[in-house]
């Protein structure tokens, strides 16, 4: 379970905090998608979590390390889809050449790239890539997968190739949290948290939160999304 406890951050000469006592949890396996606002504080959120950025305050249980999927997946340009997800098990993580391929090959199969496992980046499609990129985060065995707006950067006719990877990757039994606007996928997802100037105002299931909001930001997000 992630677990997320009144974590304020405020930058240097900033006229308000841009998280601002923000709390939830999140079962293990589930799937939780993040809306809001330009501004609120949403990448803020997600490097807390993963550690690129130090709350003032609060605190983050995640019983592991966060492994955070890059909107422009930041594959090495040189090295094949397998080489991609085999490189950091073996610096980082000290695996063995064959645990390291043994591992990425399983990862890249759930995600549907056996066939492209001798493939450079250049020769894959946008959505191939970020599964590429997807395997290579979770070879590191994280407790939670972050993805800022996964779709933000991907052809709009991929947005269901994008829902259909989360699902895929949840069947694994990993945890997982989106930054989004799609509210397609929002909608896909099993809790929907919605944050506006750095609190989060709505937190629920998308039948609660997409269909019968509490809260002005995510009417207002809801009809800019329509
Ligand atoms: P979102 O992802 O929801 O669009 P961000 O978390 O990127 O929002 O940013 C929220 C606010 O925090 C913005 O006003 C932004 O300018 C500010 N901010 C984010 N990162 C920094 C930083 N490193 N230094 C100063 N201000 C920052
Ligand atoms: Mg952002």
């Amino acid at each position: 379970m992630i677990r997320v406890e009144d974590v304020r951050k405020r930058f240097p000469g900033a006229a308000a905090p841009t998280l601002d006592g923000v709390s939830f949890t999140l079962e293990t396996g589930r799937l939780a998608a993040i809306l809001g606002p330009s501004g609120s504080g949403k990448s803020t959120l997600l490097r807390c979590i993963v550690g690129l950025e130090r709350p003032d305050s609060g605190t983050i249980h995640l019983g592991g390390q966060a492994g955070l999927v890059f909107q422009s997946f930041e594959l090495f340009p040189h090295l094949t889809t397998l080489d991609n997800c085999v490189l950091a098990q073996r610096l980082v993580a000290k695996r063995s050449r064959a645990d390291a391929e043994a591992r990425a090959r399983q990862l890249l199969e759930a995600l549907g790239l056996t066939h492209r496992l001798d493939a450079y980046p250049d020769m894959l499609s946008g959505g191939q890539r970020q599964r590429v990129a997807i395997a290579r985060a979770l070879a590191m065995e994280p407790a939670v997968l972050l993805y800022d707006e996964p779709t933000s950067a991907l052809d709009p006719s991929l947005r269901r190739e994008v829902v259909e990877t989360l699902r895929r990757v949840g069947s694994l039994g990993m945890t997982q949290l989106v930054v989004t606007h799609d509210v397609a996928l929002a909608r896909a997802s099993e809790v929907v948290l919605v944050l506006d100037h750095g609190h989060l105002v709505e937190q629920g299931p998308p039948q609660q939160v997409l269909d019968a909001p509490r809260h002005d930001a995510t009417r207002r997000l809801l009809a800019q999304a329509h």
